[in-house]
């Protein structure tokens, strides 16, 4: 991959994230002319499936932790065999994005400490920002030794370390199995997953899953990895709390009704020294939320971005392509990728199978995503202490104080009252909680939880915010974001 200056008049487009969709899209639009920069926070590119271990862990069999990697080797080959017209900066954190159709800014941290200033040009731009992982939390959740699941899948790719010996695996989806699977396979011991949703209601989609057959291929090759390492499937089970002193050392377990409500009487208590916990994937949104692109409700009340059949957003020159459009996996991250690339490079007859093979993975996206939604009895499992948002320390008492007694009706006013979401992750860990601890009162219940985020341009109070990432004060003052600019920093 190359690194090269930025042509006179800018690129011709910008894509933001190298994973596998903005990999697919780069290289289809650069095979079709366009001179294209390709931005990434991460060192090295390939996303969360593709991550590789750091280059100075020097790995031996990198593809040891991975399915596809051929898949993965030739999407790099067709980047560098264009890379004349990629341009490919690594640890490049964008915060930014302004301008409109033919005029768009993108700007970034880089360098040590992400203290060092870059921008580009483009006339059109790509989000392939993926997805970050959605944490419903329970008690003790904020132990040493808890990690998200997609955390611990990245230690061990990205780091080649385990999150602990004994792990127990957690939350809801398939990744779980993933996860699990490949904690298993590198030698951690993991007495069961605990999937809160119930595999039986996939039963329900027999004609999508029919028509994906791979997925119940990856589904059956996970289950043989965990048949043959004893580890325990358990659906409509969570972990309800965490216990431990320093760090985890055991956690209870309790079956859970069909709405996700821990059955009384049904607790156990596993030890472990580590628990990976994920509740699915929430599609990372704040550069195109910023650009006023707008999004649409997914069957796990999550938001993605609405594109058209050419993955074009709602803003003229704004694409999107992989998980910001909705949870799908790798190959549809791909297939979005190639034809958003060839759309933006004016191919404008996308080829029938491509077409076909995006339809049938979005309609398997669809169906996970409704048969993995979180139920509404989670935060059954809650107990006034525990910490919603850990960044500033708000407790659950304090959200529902804020949405009985002072009225309180969604996250942003959750956030004004109590701080929740104010702190370091600007809510990317707690936002989904808190968004669904504010529920409206409803004919269900008192605790009828709301969907994650608000749906930008129909709900009110969509979670807009100018800079995607923390951005030193210094840096700010010097940057006028209202207008593009084509020099190498920000004015
Ligand atoms: C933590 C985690 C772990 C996962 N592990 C697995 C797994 O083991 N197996 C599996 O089947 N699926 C896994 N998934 C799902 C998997 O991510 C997708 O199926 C697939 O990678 C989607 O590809 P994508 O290109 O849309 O997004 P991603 O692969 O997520 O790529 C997005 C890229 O955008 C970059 N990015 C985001 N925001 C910015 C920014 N502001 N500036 C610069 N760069 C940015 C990220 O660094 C990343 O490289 C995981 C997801 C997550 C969130």
């Amino acid at each position: 991959m190359t690194n090269s200056a930025e042509p006179a008049g800018g690129y011709d487009l910008a894509v933001v994230g190298a994973g596998p969709a903005g990999l697919a899209a780069a290289a289809t639009a650069a095979e079709h002319g366009l001179r294209v920069v390709l931005l990434d926070s991460a060192p090295r590119p390939g996303g969360q499936f593709y991550r590789q271990p750091a280059a100075e862990l020097r790995a031996a069999r990198p593809q040891a932790l991975h399915h596809h990697w051929p898949a993965f080797q030739r999407l790099l080959g067709r980047v560098d065999a264009a890379a004349e017209r990629v341009t490919s900066l690594g640890d490049h954190h964008v915060w930014s994005v302004t301008g409109e159709s033919g005029a768009f800014t993108v700007r970034a941290l880089t360098g040590p400490d992400q203290r060092q200033a870059r921008s580009v040009t483009a006339r059109q731009v790509l989000f392939a920002t993926g997805a970050h992982e959605r944490q419903l939390p329970f008690p003790g959740w904020t132990l040493p030794g808890v990690v998200g699941a997609g955390g611990a899948q990245a230690m061990l790719k990205a780091g080649l370390v385990l999150p602990g010996r004994r792990v127990v695996v957690a939350g809801s989806g398939p990744l779980l199995l993933a996860v699990a699977s490949s904690l298993a396979a590198a030698g951690a011991r993991v007495p069961l997953v605990a999937e809160a949703a119930d595999y039986l209601g996939y039963a329900a989609g027999a004609r999508v899953l029919a028509a994906n057959p791979g997925k119940l291929v990856e589904g059956a090759q996970h289950g043989a990895v965990l048949l043959r390492h004893g580890v325990r499937l358990r659906p409509r089970t969570a972990v309800v709390a965490a216990h431990g002193s320093d760090r985890v050392e055991a956690v209870t377990l309790a079956r859970l009704d069909a709405a996700w409500r821990p059955v009384p009487g049904t607790e156990w208590r596993v030890a472990c020294d580590a628990v990976a916990v994920g509740h699915g994937l929430v599609p990372q949104l704040e550069l195109p939320l910023e650009l006023g692109c707008r999004t649409r409700r997914l069957p796990d009340g999550s938001a993605a971005l609405v594109v058209d059949a050419a993955q074009r957003t709602t803003v003229p020159g704004v694409w999107a392509a992989g998980e910001s459009t909705g949870i799908g996996g790798v190959q549809l991250a791909v297939a979005e990728g190639e034809l958003a690339g060839r759309a933006v490079a004016g191919q404008t007859a996308a080829p029938r199978p491509l077409l076909r093979r995006r339809a049938r993975l979005r309609a398997f996206a669809d169906l996970m995503a409704a048969r993995h939604a979180p139920g509404s009895g989670w935060t059954g499992w809650l107990d006034d202490a525990t910490e919603v948002c850990r960044c500033e320390e708000v407790t659950v008492r304090e959200v529902r104080s804020a949405v009985a007694e002072l009225g309180a009706a969604d996250q942003r006013t959750v956030k004004l009252l109590t701080r929740a979401g104010m702190g370091w992750c600007q809510a990317r860990m707690c936002g989904p909680a808190v968004a669904r601890l504010c529920g409206a009162p409803s004919a269900d219940g008192p605790d009828v939880p709301g969907p994650d985020v608000a749906v930008a341009g129909q709900d009110d109070g969509a979670p807009t915010r100018p800079l995607s990432t923390p951005v030193p004060l210094g840096l700010l003052a010097e940057c006028d974001t209202t207008a593009p600019s084509s020099e190498g920093a920000p004015r």
